[in-house]
C-alpha cells in the first residue's frame, strides 16, 4: 500500500508544516485537501498549483479548527468530494507565550480548541469512514512539547501532551482494525514564521545569524539544525506505508535529539 491515490486531509495547510506535508503527499500521488480558516483566492490557487505540479487532485476547504462542527464538516465535505477519506493529518496549531498567572483565558481556550479539540472532532468524523473502507491512517502533528515542557507555554504544552494522549486512545480503539494512529513530535522546524524570528533574535541579542540560530533558537536542539517541512512530510508518508502497519499509538520525534537530553 502506498499513498498514491489515497485521499488525505491536512488541517492548517496553507502555510508551514501543513503545506510541506500536503506537498509531499501530493508529490507521492495522494489526492489532498488543504485547509485553513480563511477562504481567499490565494488559498484555492495554492491548491490548484500543487495539484497541477504533481498531476493529482488538490482542493482547498475552508474550516475554522476552533469550531468543533466545522472540524467535522471538513471531513464530511472531503468525503463528499472524493468519495472517501484515507489519511487524516491533524496539523493546525497556534501558540501564545505568557506566564500562567497572566495567560489570557481567551488564548488558553483558542489553543486548546485548535491544537487539541480539533483533532478529537476530525478523528471522530473520520474513523467511521476509515472503518467502512477498511483502511485508515491518523497522523497527529504534536511537538517536542508533547513530551517535554517549557515555561510560559502552558496552553501549548498541555494541548500537545493531550494530543499524544488522544493518539494513544485512538490507536487502542482501532488496534484490531487496519487503521493506525500516531503522533509526530517535531522540534524546531524551519517555516516562514521561524525564518522571521531569526533577524528579530539577531537584533534583540546583538548576535550574528549563526549564533542567534545555534545559541538562542536551537538552544534545546542538540543537532543545531532545524528540521524541514519536507522531513515532516516524509515521516507522515512513512507512517502511511506498509512498513508502518504495526506502528500505532506511538510518537516519532523529529527533533535533532531534543528529547534525548
Ligand atoms: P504555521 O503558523 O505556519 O501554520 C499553522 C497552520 O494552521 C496555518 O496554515 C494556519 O492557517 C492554520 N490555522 C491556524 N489557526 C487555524 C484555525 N483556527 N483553523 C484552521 N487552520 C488554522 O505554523 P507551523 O509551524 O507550520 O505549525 C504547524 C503545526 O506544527 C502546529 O500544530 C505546531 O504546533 C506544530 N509544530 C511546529 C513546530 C515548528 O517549529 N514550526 C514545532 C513543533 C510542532
Amino acid at each position: 500500500m502506498s499513498v498514491k491515490d489515497k485521499v488525505a486531509i491536512v488541517t492548517g495547510s496553507n502555510s508551514g508544516i501543513g503545506l510541506g506535508v500536503a506537498e509531499e503527499l501530493a508529490r507521492l500521488g495522494a489526492r489532498v485537501v488543504l485547509n485553513s480558516f480563511t477562504d481567499s483566492e490565494e488559498d484555492h490557487a495554492l491548491a490548484e498549483r500543487i495539484g497541477a505540479e504533481h498531476g493529482t487532485d488538490v482542493i482547498y476547504i475552508s474550516a475554522d479548527m476552533s469550531d468543533g462542527e466545522a472540524c467535522r464538516s471538513l471531513v464530511e465535505k472531503a468525503a463528499e468530494h472524493f468519495g472517501h477519506v484515507d489519511i487524516l493529518v491533524n496539523n493546525a496549531g497556534i501558540q501564545h507565550v505568557a506566564g500562567i498567572d497572566e495567560f489570557p483565558v481567551a488564548k488558553w481556550d483558542a489553543i486548546i480548541a485548535i491544537n487539541l479539540s480539533s483533532s478529537f472532532h476530525t478523528t471522530a468524523a473520520a474513523l467511521p469512514l476509515m472503518r467502512k473502507q477498511g483502511w485508515g491512517r491518523v497522523v497527529n502533528i504534536a511537538s517536542a512539547h508533547g513530551l517535554t515542557a517549557s515555561p510560559y507555554k502552558s496552553a501549548y504544552v498541555a494541548a500537545k501532551h493531550g494530543v499524544v494522549g488522544l493518539t494513544k486512545v485512538t490507536a487502542l480503539e482501532t488496534a484490531q482494525e487496519p487503521i493506525t494512529a500516531n503522533a509526530i513530535c517535531p522540534g524546531y522546524v524551519m517555516t516562514p514564521l521561524v525564518e522571521k524570528q531569526i533577524p528579530e533574535t539577531m537584533e534583540k541579542y546583538g548576535m550574528d545569524r549563526d549564533t542567534a540560530i545555534k545559541e538562542v533558537l536551537l538552544d534545546r536542539q542538540p543537532s543545531k539544525e532545524f528540521a524541514t517541512v519536507g522531513q515532516i512530510g516524509g515521516t507522515v508518508a512513512f507512517l502511511c506505508s506498509d512498513a508502518a502497519e504495526q506502528i500505532t499509538g506511538t510518537t516519532i520525534s523529529v527533533d535533532g535529539g531534543w528529547t534525548a537530553l
